[in-house]
Formats: structure tokens, sequence, C-alpha cells
């Protein structure tokens, strides 16, 4: 595994959040993108070596929605480069620990992505990237 590749922070309010990550980072969001396989609306900020992803869901039942509850945003997830997805997922499957998705999903950003199971992973969840 290579690096932090982003860390994802849910959000209930993306253009209010484009608007606060801007006043912290100095720099305006490069990306704003939807993601169909994971319903999801996405803007991504670089930080050099890493990104920072803010997701929104409009869906009350989905994932994103749920993992908020009541709280304003929160860190969802962090996701870790690597340079072969595919040779990971068995690689950590002999490990035990789970995959959410045997298949990597076209994720946000030219990315292949794979998330582990966070029953596995102490909670944490944890999201394979590789660069298309
Ligand atoms: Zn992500």
């Amino acid at each position: 595994m290579d690096k932090i590749e982003h860390i994802g922070i849910a959000v209930n309010d993306i253009k209010e959040a484009n608007l606060v990550f801007k006043s912290i980072l100095g720099k305006l969001h490069y990306k704003t993108e939807y993601v169909e396989s994971e319903d999801v609306l996405t803007s991504f900020f670089d930080l050099g070596e890493s990104k920072i992803e803010l997701i929104e869901s409009n869906n009350k039942d989905h994932t994103i929605s749920k993992f908020l509850n009541s709280n304003k945003s929160a860190i969802h997830h962090i996701a870790i480069k690597v340079s072969d997805i595919y040779f990971e997922i068995q690689r950590i499957k002999k490990e035990g620990i789970r995959v959410l998705n045997e298949i990597p999903k076209q994720g946000a950003d030219n990315q292949l992505i794979c998330f582990l199971h966070p029953k596995d992973t102490l909670g944490v969840l944890i999201e394979l990237c590789q660069e298309k």
C-alpha cells in the first residue's frame, strides 16, 4: 500500500461544505462529481500528496445519511492508494478481512475502489483506490 489517497467526509450540504473547506484550505474544490455506483455527490480538494473528498446523499435511507444521523458532518472513511487493487483484495481476504465488493467499482475521480468490511477493521471504514 502506498499512501493515504484521500479522506472522505460525509456532509449534509455539499455546497455549504465546499465554502467551509475553501475557507479552511484556501483553495476551491477542483471537481464535483455524481458517482452513480454509490449514488452520492462528491467534491474533491487537492492537498498535494492526498485529497479531501466531501460526500453528500440526497436519499435519507442512504448509508451516508444514516452515518451522519444528527451530525452536520463527520469523517466517513480513509482511502488508501494501491497499485494493484485486485491483488490487494485477494491479499486482504487471506488475512480474514472481508470486503464489501469483491469486484472493484468505478468510484469518484477516476478510481477503481473497494471498501473493506468495517466489522473487520475495528469499525473504521477503509477504501482501497487504484487510479484507472
Ligand atoms: Zn472515497
